[in-house]
């Protein structure tokens, strides 16, 4: 199971990575929030451990981003002691647990334990829009009519993914491009229609719909 440590507190993140690698998991560490988000959105986690005190961007505002780009991935979050606020905030922007600290690792592995076993009983295998079928552990996309199988360079993975976590949704083209840029390449729109037409040679013109001046639609576009 891959794992995101979202944790800017080196001593706590280095003893935290070994307890949990022990306990299985594949551990990566972020120790800023701008990082953090984008690591988050990029590779396929399973589980997210997200501190809330962070420098870069804050931890509520990675976790708001994430469930704002349709990222369900379950995140557990680390709060201060005795913050409640916190908590009540953590839950409203999308978080599936907490634990204050200090705290005991085998709790957070219980815990942990617990989310999995609810998000594995949750998901139904790929994810299937518009005649669509996207691997996201295998990076691999599948139209479901023919049964042709196409490999995904990462950006378009992570394109086709927001897509078709989004149908037929008017999206903007500055909404897209954050998907396909990591945070510090500069943004330019004429790169993100190059993606989304590698996209519509492999899938078919008619699967995204250009919107003049407002972006694309994936899929049944509204009328
Ligand atoms: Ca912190």
């Amino acid at each position: 199971m891959r794992l995101l440590l979202v944790e800017d507190d080196a001593l706590l993140s280095d003893r935290l990575r070994v307890e949990l690698e022990q306990a299985g998991f594949a551990v990566d560490v972020a120790a800023d929030g701008a990082d953090a988000e984008f690591m988050g959105e990029s590779e396929p986690y399973h589980v997210i451990v997200l501190d809330l005190g962070l420098p870069g961007r804050p931890g509520l505002d990675v976790l708001r981003r994430w469930r704002a780009g349709g990222n369900p991935v379950p995140v557990l979050i680390l709060t201060a002691r005795d913050a409640w606020h916190e908590k009540v905030d953590g839950f409203k922007a999308g978080a599936d647990d907490y634990l204050s600290k200090p705290f005991h690792t085998a709790e957070l592995i219980a815990r942990l334990q617990s989310l999995l076993r609810r998000s594995i009983a949750r998901s139904h295998g790929p994810l299937r829009v518009a005649g669509l079928e996207l691997d996201e552990d295998a990076q691999t996309a599948r139209i479901s009519a023919t049964g042709e199988m196409f490999e995904l360079t990462g950006t378009e993975f992570r394109l086709l993914r927001y897509l078709m976590r989004h149908p037929g949704q008017v999206l903007s083209k500055t909404r897209l491009a954050e998907q396909i840029y990591d945070f510090e390449t500069e943004r330019d729109s004429n790169v993100l229609e190059v993606y989304i037409n590698r996209l519509r040679r492999k899938f078919g013109r008619e699967l995204i719909t250009t919107r003049r001046g407002q972006g694309y639609v994936f899929g049944t576009g509204p009328a």
